[in-house]
Order: C-alpha cells, then structure tokens, then sequence
C-alpha cells in the first residue's frame, strides 16, 4: 500500500471531470495529507455538449477553466492540457511522447491512470477514449517515461526519465480492490465535481441533485462492502525502486 514517503502524485485521464468521478475523494484526502497533486489531461474534452452552435474551441476553453476549478477545490498544485481531439484519443507515440514529457516533468511517485481493460459492464459501456489514455499512460510509466532512448527529443528538451513507483486503476477495481475511505472528503468531491458547470446541468437543481445523491450511493454501495461509509476502489500496482 502507499508508502507515506511518496508524496507526489499524478492523475492521468481523458476527459475534464473523468478525475473527480474516479478518484475526487481520494485526491482530495491526499492533498489534505500533504501530498502534493498534478493532473494530465489528455484532451480537453471538446466534444462535450449536444448544443451545436456551441464550437469545440469554446468549449475547450470552457471545460479548461471548469477543470482548473475542479482542481483548485481538490487542492492540487497544477494541472496540465495535453489537448488531443476528444472522442479521437488514441494510444499513439504523439500522446505517449506528451504523457512520458509529463511524467518527466513533474516526477510523480504514485499515478492514478484509468483501468484500459475496462471494457463494458452489465449496464454501460466504457468510452474508447478512457482506455486509450489507461493504455498511454501504464505504456510511458513502464517503459517509455522510465527508458533514456525512448525518446530522444524528451532528452533534447531536458526531460530526464524518471521511475514512477506505485500505480491505482480507476474502474471496477478487479477481484482484490484497494479501498480507500474517502468519507472526509466526500464533501469535496462532489463540490469538485459540481465545477464542471457545463457538464453536470449546474442551472438545473433537480439534475445537480440527482447527481450529487448518485455519487453519494454509489461511494456508499462501495463503502459498506469494506466497512466505511464512503469509498472509492482502485487496482493498485506496486513497481518498487
Ligand atoms: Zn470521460
């Protein structure tokens, strides 16, 4: 389980809000800890509206600020835009050279990053873009944030590599889950959440209602199968030095 000397934190994910879903609670009790937390987003999810006089430049900047806020609420320390097309991403050397310069950049000891195996499930289907950000970012943790020769150009711009440690999957948790007890911060999940303005029907009080009483049922289904009031689940990887 997570060493308490890994204090540096990174969450890789596709979308603006993906984050706060998955793993809010628990970046949010990190950074009451002391850690310190950094997100990737890969795109800026510029495919997010129905509204189609709406254009995915406006709404890139829209979804950027409701990020940032998101973040700021959470307690994080930055929060970087990798801007590949939302709906498009792929598990390509583009996005992997821009994750690897990330992980070099910020050196995380610990990264949350979305579970790639995640396919369907009895009543949803997860979106191609949360499996190929999985995929990128367990791909540059191990090998190609980590190996010299992975790519030259991060060299060239000074990025040297750099080991990441420990690894938590958002998702389904697999058969063995590790729980984390967020019912400090389920509070602050859902404000973090509730910043995604554009997304959660924030001027409609009956949809924010809806959602806040489906995170909440949903932390609390997970939480009293291991004894807390509210969790979040992850499939934990231990890399080790
Ligand atoms: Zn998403």
């Amino acid at each position: 389980m997570t060493n308490e000397n890994n204090k540096k934190v990174m969450i890789i994910i596709a979308h603006p809000d993906d984050g706060e879903f998955g793993a809010g609670g628990t970046l949010a009790k990190w950074a009451r800890e002391g850690f310190e937390i950094y997100y990737t987003l890969c795109t800026s999810g510029d495919k997010g509206t129905s509204d189609p006089k709406i254009t995915a430049s406006e709404l890139t900047a829209t979804r950027e600020t409701e990020q940032q806020n998101a973040a700021n609420v959470i307690g994080a320390k930055g929060v970087a835009f990798l801007r590949h097309t939302d709906g498009e991403l792929n598990n390509n050397e583009s996005l992997r050279q821009d994750i690897s310069r990330e992980i070099r950049r910020i050196k995380p000891d610990i990264v949350i990053c979305q579970d790639p195996t995640n396919r369907f499930g009895d009543n949803h289907i997860n979106h191609p873009d949360h499996r190929a950000a999985g995929d990128a970012a367990l791909d540059c943790i191990y090998p190609s944030a980590r190996d010299y020769h992975a790519f030259p150009q991060l060299i060239n711009e000074g990025f040297m590599p750099h080991n990441v440690l420990e690894v938590y999957l958002t998702g389904p948790g697999g058969s063995t889950p590790t729980v984390i007890d967020i019912s400090s911060t389920i509070e602050v999940k859902i404000n973090a959440l509730l910043e995604h303005r554009s997304q959660v029907g924030a001027d409609n009080p009956e949809r924010v209602e809806m959602l806040i009483s489906r995170v909440k049922e949903r932390a609390n289904n997970l939480g009293k199968e291991f004894g807390v009031e509210y969790a979040e689940i992850f499939r934990y990887i231990a890399l080790g030095r």
